[in-house]
């Protein structure tokens, strides 16, 4: 099983290339902590890697990753939330401008959520609980595609989804104020693989538009 042995691998890369070129941001970021103006929210697929996509460097973005990139309504006192748990600490302690929660295309995750069938493991799943986050979105889209079958169901959810999110982040009543006040901003994007392109939503609309 050579996979492991291939992070490794790609560790002495890192500690030979990047990391020594910049030994220097390493430093200031141990020495200083984090400040990322940024939060990502994105999918764990391993396809859509966000410090990949936007080029950053260490320091820049606070990421929260997790199946099909959903971000739950605020509700405090019923489990455990990792979601939730992310978003506070961006928002409370490290105070960060701008909230982007990015979507893409072929996301397993809305195609579980489009087949509307036992979708993880057998009997209770955790995937069958997170996905009902977008229920609501994605009976509006099977709707939408029956009256016209032209739209693509799966990247329409894709983008329902983000919508969803982004609203979902406005019940968390420090990202409210924050927004109100101007000094945070949410955005949408969502990521075509095989094109390697990036759309962005406008936030007017709530359609999305190539960068
Ligand atoms: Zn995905």
């Amino acid at each position: 099983m050579p996979e492991f042995g291939a992070l490794i691998d790609g560790y002495y890369r890192f500690r030979a290339g990047n990391y020594t070129a910049q030994k220097r941001r390493y430093d200031n970021l141990d020495h200083d902590g984090q400040h990322p103006p940024v939060m990502v929210i994105g999918c764990c697929d391993s396809r859509v890697d966000p410090a990949t996509i936007f080029d950053t460097v260490p320091g820049q973005m606070f990421v929260l990753r997790n199946v099909a990139n959903l971000v739950p309504p605020y509700q405090p006192g019923q489990g455990l939330h990792g979601a939730s748990a992310a978003i506070e600490f961006a928002v409370v302690d490290l105070e960060v401008r701008h909230i982007v929660v990015m979507g893409h295309g072929k996301c397993g995750g809305i195609t579980a959520a489009l087949k509307n069938e036992d979708r993880g493991a057998p009997g209770p799943s955790f995937i069958d609980d997170w996905i009902r986050i977008i229920d609501e979105g994605r009976d509006r889209v099977i709707e939408r595609c029956k009256a016209d079958p032209s739209i693509d169901a799966q990247r329409a959810l894709e983008h329902e989804a983000i919508r969803i999110s982004i609203r979902n982040l406005r019940t968390f009543p420090y990202v409210a104020e924050h927004e109100a006040d101007g000094t945070l901003k949410l955005h949408g994007c969502w990521f075509a693989i095989s094109e390697g392109e990036l759309h962005v939503m406008d936030n007017e609309t709530e359609e999305f538009h190539p960068a």
